[in-house]
């Protein structure tokens, strides 16, 4: 609660001066019951590729941004700035990373990008061991001499207009032989400024890790208006450790989710528990002598959740669509029509997509005082 009360004080600062403090940068999720959450970004280029920064400006944005951990993937074909940066060895945008991470927590994961024409398009390989065992030609072999190092490989940005002019993710026979093979592990459902709902469809589908990532070439501060109040795309994933065995572990079981714009975008059993961290009830009491119940939300993650409400009850401060505000109180009042100990709030969580245009159904118990 003292947190929150910082916290508030804070966004009233903010909110006088029109600045984005430090704080209030750090992109904050609870854990869910067994599972640690944790930040990543696994897809961000610097000028060892077609970047405009050096590593260590990563580091610190990531730092800034509260993540745990950050994987740098120039792309291996494309090396416009090669003339004044040579790059023959392509893990050294790693080697460099690692060594500005050296006295923080921040893990950092080796990577690099697949960089071809549709089919496949752009993919990610991350947990390398040497990038430079990726220089390969044909591009289906590219796919398993990342696998022969036991990377986690993932498709990048399928609804790019570039390749998919009409802003489709779909699957090409290229695509459906990847799979079929095993050599793609998941998929960019969020990259950058946008969404694919087809992609998304392609992970449940196929039993991919549902990925978002910023593939940033510039600053993070200037293309997600962070002095706003905007953020980078990450993706949450839910590990047993926090540790990059921890990691792979979580990416090989799906355990991930998009954190996007205002939008989280996973699996039910994955999304549903993180509403249940991120939302809590701290008081319930009949107001005066009436059969109205005020309820106050705490919400400490950072999505404004969008909220439908399909209880029995109708609600007296709001219509059925209202937010739970993200690190604030809601307060919400509820008409349950006769004093009870116990009732039942039904919500969609509108804004919580598991499935395209599809948002979890949530029950929350609300006990009297
Ligand atoms: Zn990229």
């Amino acid at each position: 609660m003292r947190k929150l009360l910082v916290a508030i004080c804070l966004s009233l600062t903010l909110a006088a001066s029109g600045q984005v403090t430090p704080q209030d940068r750090i992109i904050e999720f609870p854990d869910i019951p067994g599972f640690i959450t944790l930040k990543c970004d696994f897809h961000q280029h610097t000028v060892f590729s077609d970047g405009s920064v050096w590593p260590d400006i990563r580091v610190q944005e990531a730092i800034k941004d509260g993540l745990d951990a950050i994987s740098i993937t120039d792309h291996i074909e494309y090396q416009p700035h090669k003339d004044d940066i040579p790059h023959p060895d392509r893990n050294r945008p790693y080697e460099i990373t690692l060594a500005s991470a050296k006295n923080s927590d921040l893990i950092v994961i080796n990577g690099s990008e697949i960089t071809r024409s549709m089919p496949p398009g752009h993919a990610n390989a991350i947990f390398l061991k040497d990038a430079n065992a990726l220089l390969v030609d044909d591009p289906v072999e590219v796919f398993r001499a990342a696998k022969k190092q036991d990377a986690f490989v993932f498709w990048n940005h399928p609804h790019w207009i570039a390749q998919s002019p009409d802003g489709i993710a779909s699957l090409t026979e290229t695509h459906k032989y990847l799979l079929k093979e095993g050599l793609m592990d998941g998929i960019e459902v969020v990259n950058d400024l946008t969404y694919s709902d087809e992609a998304l469809e392609i992970a449940l589908e196929y039993d991919l890790a549902i990925m978002g990532t910023s593939d940033i070439h510039g600053l993070v501060d200037w293309q997600y208006r962070v002095m706003y109040g905007g953020h980078r795309p990450v993706t949450l994933v839910f590990a047993k450790e926090r540790s990059p065995a921890g990691i792979r572990e979580a990416l090989e079981s799906r355990r991930t989710a998009a954190w996007f714009d205002n939008n989280l975008i996973g699996r039910e059993e994955h999304v549903v528990p993180l509403i249940h961290s991120s939302v809590k009830i701290v008081s319930a009491a009949y107001k005066n002598n009436s059969t109205v119940a005020a309820i106050t939300f705490e919400n400490n993650s950072d999505v404004d959740f969008v909220i439908q409400n399909i209880s029995d009850y109708t609600l007296q401060r709001n219509s059925d669509v209202f937010t739970i505000k993200s690190h604030d109180l809601t307060r919400l009042e509820v008409k349950t029509l006769e004093k009870m100990e116990v009732f039942e709030l039904k919500f969609h969580v509108l804004n919580v997509i598991i499935a395209p245009g599809k948002h979890p159904e949530i029950s929350l118990k609300v006990s009297m005082k």
